[in-house]
């Protein structure tokens, strides 16, 4: 686990962070970068790269969910699958599309679907593959289109190869349902680091906490940068709270860089989460 992430990766283009707000004040002047707060004892020291990917498998459940750090973004990339039917969907494909569908296989899963949580490079570089590779649906919501007509010219950006731009096939309403196998998952939209970022939220119940994917919105300590095109740090602080925070304290976070966390957690420690959050914006 450690042996893997344990040296922050170079990012391409250098300087900031493509998808952190860098906390620039307010918390003791304090540098910040992700979720590792450099002082301030109340916060979580622990780096935003560090934690192992995460396999949750939760047999009354039925949910089988695995995380993949990818590429040089360090993308989330998600298997979700339901243990009854063995059908999967495949979360934000960046890049080392193989080796996500290869752990979806070693969890003995069909991919029946991908489903971007926003459209950012980072997210969607690795989408055209992956549809190729899996001849199966990709759902995003409309509002990300113009991000994933801008992956060739952000990959340009970067210097980074340009990868064709991928069809659409269904798009994700926020307060409709998404099904993975028998699991049922709600669309929320949570924008503001991007204006279609959904979460995917599965409820808990009796056999265990819920599950949030929810893509830039959030992160372990921090939240997603909103200096971006179309980002919008009020819209930003809105969503968190009204659709994020609302959820029971044990909801398992899914963020889509960094390790998880939970609501609960998230709550008491991020300074984005805190009443007041607004000053803290860039
Ligand atoms: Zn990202
Ligand atoms: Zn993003």
């Amino acid at each position: 686990m450690q042996g893997q992430e344990k040296a922050k990766p170079p990012l391409p283009g250098g300087g900031a962070s493509p998808f952190y707000t860098p906390l620039t004040r307010g918390v003791g002047g304090v540098g910040f970068q992700g979720g590792g707060m450099t002082s301030g004892a109340a916060f979580s020291t622990a780096p935003w790269w560090a934690g192992s990917p995460a396999q949750h498998r939760q047999k009354g459940f039925s949910l089988i969910l695995e995380r993949i750090p990818v590429g040089p973004f360090q993308v989330n990339s998600y298997v979700v699958g339901c243990e009854e039917t063995k059908e999967g969907a495949y979360i934000d494909p960046g890049a080392e599309v193989e080796r996500v569908i290869a752990a979806a296989h070693g969890h003995g899963l069909n991919l029946t679907k991908i489903i971007g949580t926003h459209a950012h490079i980072d997210h969607a570089e690795g989408v055209a593959e992956a549809k190729e590779k899996l001849r199966v649906p990709y759902w995003l919501h409309e509002a990300e289109l113009f991000n994933l007509r801008d992956i060739p010219n952000a990959a340009r950006g970067y210097g980074f190869p340009e990868p064709p731009v991928p069809e659409v096939d269904a798009h994700l309403v926020p307060g409709d349902t998404i099904l993975v196998g028998n699991l049922e998952f709600e669309i929320r939209l949570t924008d503001g680091h991007a204006p279609g970022n959904v979460t995917l939220y599965r409820p808990g119940d009796e056999n265990g906490a819920g599950h949030a994917i929810v893509g830039d919105a959030l992160f372990a300590g921090s939240i997603g940068r909103t200096d971006l095109y179309m980002g919008d740090g009020g819209v930003l602080l809105n969503s968190i709270r009204t659709q994020l925070l609302t959820l029971p304290d044990d909801t398992v976070v899914h963020p889509g860089h960094g390790p998880e966390t939970t609501i609960g957690h998230e709550k008491a420690t991020n300074p984005f989460c805190q009443p007041g959050a607004e000053q803290f914006l860039i």
